[in-house]
């Protein structure tokens, strides 16, 4: 099938319709699956969807593929990671424009996911070749105690919509480089990354069976992921609401469960931070793809002392920021993804100013219409107000004083969550303070930047089990082996 028009790539071939399993392009036998352009409200195109019967054809695929893969040296499957990488990399502008077009984030910001994902392959692909075993001193003298590192099995992988290549990326790369074959679900507004994405795996030679993507009814893949003896392993991205039903269901076959969640990201401006820096800061944590990001700002928390200095600046930069189509030249934001997203910032904001918020900047739909809505701050929200209990997932946050550590502290753990919190100051001492005390998996110190392919990334309470990126986001899809040598 040629590319619409509309998404004008250079490799049109990119753009595919269809479930890849067992190393081809399978025919659909669900009902096809529309995918729309939030920025313009235009119909992309449509995918073919498959049934749970046939996802459970893929998994059986994945099945037959794994004995071969596991066996396959550790360089030779991150040799195959290293041709995806490149691959990937060789086609960002394509797929920057895929993403923009059925997710709406700027252009530049599309790119840049599409290279921090990469680079989770080229990682892993190295990883991969650094999963040690262990001789442990054996209590006998003729005895020898070793300790394997093997492949967990078949794993399946569902991701969301809000970083439909980087998320997919995550997974799949320490799966593989780790011998496990994968199923993907992602996300049904966003299929064409993920499908591109599995066209460049196929380019780069993965066996068949290897890398699958499966497109469907979502809690019904859901049921076959879970209640499937040969997925030994589910990888989550996505709600906690989801992320909790998954963790039950996969108590069936006690499958191994990755889960990252939702979030409810403090970001705490101490008396003594630079100014500037945690302005722009607190803009880029905040609004970087309409603030629909898991370790987005959800609460900004600013010392009495520059409060209204604070609340002043910010709220400037954040209405000087331009809104609208991803294409276009300088828009910092996009659209929200769907109808009841934007529905939902709304209802935040009115609970909030019932409960006695003020509006400092913002506070409805944008001018542009559709899903846009402005960039939004507000004030002296209540403690129990939504904005402030729930994952907000927009372009809006409130700002909140507080008289010392101790009560910063207080509020900022505060939450059934615990995935990334941000905090600036210049002192030492409540650096490391103000870090060991924060309940979250992860702390960014005078910096809006919390992941890369070489950090954990993952969180704590509500917010999810386990970490990716790292050296440890292998370990996830790895179990451990003794063997005990005697007679020797
Ligand atoms: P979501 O939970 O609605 O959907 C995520 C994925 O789960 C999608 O692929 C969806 O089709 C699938 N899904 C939905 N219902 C399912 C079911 N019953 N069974 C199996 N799968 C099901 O979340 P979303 O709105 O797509 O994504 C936003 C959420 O993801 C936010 O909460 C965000 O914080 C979280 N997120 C977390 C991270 C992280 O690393 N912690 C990263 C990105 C997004």
């Amino acid at each position: 099938m040629s590319a619409p028009r509309s998404f004008g790539l250079r490799d049109a071939d990119l753009l595919r319709h269809q479930p890849y399993i067992n190393g081809a392009w399978a025919s659909g036998d669900g009902i096809p699956l529309e995918v729309t352009n939030p920025a313009t409200g235009e119909i992309l195109g449509s995918v073919e969807t498959i049934t749970p019967e046939s996802v459970a054809h893929a998994v059986a695929a994945a099945e037959v593929a794994f004995p071969a893969w596991r066996a396959r040296p550790a360089q030779e499957r991150g040799a195959l990671l290293e041709k995806w990488h490149d691959l990937i990399l060789q086609h960002a502008d394509d797929l920057a424009r895929i993403m923009t077009l059925e997710q709406g984030k700027p252009l530049d910001e599309a790119r840049g996911e599409v290279q921090s994902g990469a680079a989770f392959a080229k990682w892993f692909a190295e990883e991969g070749q650094r999963v040690y075993g262990e001789i442990v001193p054996s209590p006998a003298n003729d005895r020898r105690l070793l300790v394997f590192r093997e492949a967990v099995g078949v794993c399946a992988a569902i991701t969301p919509w809000n970083f439909p290549s980087s998320m997919i990326v995550r997974k799949a790369a320490p799966a593989l480089a780790a011998g496990c074959p994968l199923i993907l679900k992602p996300a049904e507004t966003t299929p064409f990354s993920a499908l591109a994405l599995a066209e460049l795996a196929r380019r780069a030679g993965f066996p068949p069976g290897v890398f699958n993507v499966v497109l469907g009814d979502p809690a019904k893949i859901g049921k076959v992921f879970t209640g499937h003896p040969a997925i030994r392993k589910i990888s989550f991205t996505g709600s906690t609401r989801v992320g909790r039903l998954l963790l039950a269901e996969a108590a069936q076959q006690v499958q191994k469960v990755t889960l990252e969640l939702g979030g409810n990201a403090p970001f705490i401006v101490f008396e003594d931070a630079d100014l500037d820096a945690a302005v722009a800061g607190a803009i880029a944590a905040k609004f970087r793809n309409a603030g629909q990001v898991c370790v987005a700002v959800n609460r900004i928390l600013a010392h009495a002392s520059l409060f209204d200095r604070f609340v002043e600046r910010f709220a400037a930069a954040a209405a000087a920021l331009k809104v609208g189509n991803g294409l276009e030249a300088d828009v910092r934001f996009g659209p929200l993804i769907t109808q009841p997203s934007l529905d939902r910032i709304t209802a935040l904001v009115a609970d909030a100013v019932a409960g006695g918020a003020r509006i400092v900047t913002g506070g409805k739909p944008h001018a542009l219409g559709g899903l846009f809505y402005e960039p939004t701050v507000l004030t002296h929200a209540a403690p129990d107000a939504r904005v402030l209990r729930e994952e907000i997932f927009g372009p809006l946050v409130t700002i909140q004083p507080f008289a010392d550590d101790a009560e910063a502290i207080r509020i900022a753990n505060d939450t059934e969550y615990g995935l990334a919190s941000y905090f600036y100051t210049r002192d030492l001492g409540r650096l490391f303070r103000i870090s060991g005390a924060l309940q979250f998996g992860m702390v960014a110190v005078n910096t809006p930047v919390i992941a890369s392919a070489a950090s954990p990334f993952g969180g704590i309470k509500a917010s999810g089990l386990g970490r990716e990126g790292s050296r440890h986001g292998i370990l996830d899809y790895l179990e451990l082996k003794t063997v005990w040598v005697a007679g020797l």
